[in-house]
């Protein structure tokens, strides 16, 4: 087996649409701070878009390049960490055949989120994939042995799902897999610009890819505190989403704003400029990051990654083969 330099962490995410300022602060910011720790693995999970989204390639493989760039926008750095496609890892897939040999079928009915999806999304996607798609996601882990994964709360049920898979791999044909453990990573959530959780179910996200004008144009269309009808009407800031993005971007003013909303000498399209003005200025150094990268330039860094990630993960079948007697 081959020796551990530095403790690995994987995560990764499905190509399914734009990133927005939840994603920015929340997921990619932890993932920037932790590919200076460990030595990191992140993956487009391009297979794993098809348990829901199998109906429109197209869309799986259009949101691929984008998802890439809204990471590399957001300071995930290739020379530091293996971006990989899910797809063109054929050990993840091998990996994942020989381990549903072992996993239990009420594992995997048991599993929160799998009942829930069905009722959420309908019949349609109750598919073989979508039932096994928590071993899948175990095997993207353990084809790196890696004992590290950020997850939410919400998640746990899953990496508890992965270790009970490893640990009876391990106990069955000896010790091969690695057990991941938690990095727990739970993020205030970012509100959009209805006052929800931001969200593209919602409709009210900033993407990072938007421009300034897009940026200016759901501003301006935002809500507000409703009670705060003409200029001078003192307003609540603590209940208006647009005082709630002032504090992402523009926290130095965030006092005064709240002072002079509350004694109504602060009114709305003032408050909505200078927050459009500000996030725009926030933004730009990372949009001008994603404008930085052309398309042939994406394709190098998921194939240069893709092939580091392979040779990591060609050694763990080769163990796992090996333990299984098929080698
Ligand atoms: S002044 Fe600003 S914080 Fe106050 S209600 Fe209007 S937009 Fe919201």
């Amino acid at each position: 087996m081959e020796t551990l330099v530095r403790t690995r962490v994987m995560s990764g995410a499905r190509p399914s649409g734009r990133l927005h300022l939840g994603h920015l602060v929340g997921v990619l910011g932890n993932w920037v701070a932790l590919q200076s720790e460990y030595e990191s693995y992140f993956e487009i999970a391009d297979v794993h878009a098809f348990t829901t989204g199998f109906d429109d390639p197209q869309a799986i493989r259009d949101n691929r390049d984008e998802l890439v760039l809204d990471w590399l926008a957001a300071g995930i750095d290739p020379n530091r960490s293996t971006l990989f496609l899910q797809s063109s890892t054929p050990e993840i897939l091998e990996l994942h055949t020989l381990l549903s040999m072992i996993v239990p079928l009420s594992w995997l009915q048991r599993v929160p989120t799998f009942k829930d999806q069905i009722e959420a999304l309908g019949p349609e996607i109750s598919t073989y994939g979508f039932l096994g798609y928590p071993l899948l996601q175990l095997c993207d882990i353990a084809v790196f042995r890696a004992s590290k994964v950020p997850v939410g709360k919400d998640q746990l049920s899953h990496l508890e799902l992965a270790r009970e898979i490893v640990r009876r791999f391990n106990h069955l044909y000896g010790p091969t897999l690695v057990e991941p453990e938690a990095i727990l990573s739970d993020y205030p959530a970012v509100i959009g610009t209805d006052g929800r959780k931001m969200s593209k179910s919602y409709h009210n996200t900033i993407d990072i890819a938007d421009d300034e004008e897009a940026t200016r144009k759901k501003i301006r269309a935002s809500v507000t505190d409703p009670k705060k009808v003409r200029r001078n009407d003192p307003g609540e800031p603590e209940i208006c989403p647009v005082f709630a993005l002032h504090h992402l971007c523009n926290d130095a003013r965030v006092p005064w704003i709240r002072d002079h909303c509350r004694t109504g000498e602060l009114g709305c399209v003032d408050c909505k400029t200078e927050l459009a003005d500000a996030m725009n200025a926030w933004l730009r150094p990372v949009r001008e990051r994603r404008a930085s990268f052309d398309r042939a330039t994406i394709d190098r860094i998921i194939a240069d990654g893709t092939e580091r990630a392979r040779v990591v993960a060609a050694a763990t079948v080769r163990d796992v083969k090996r333990a299984m007697k098929l080698l």
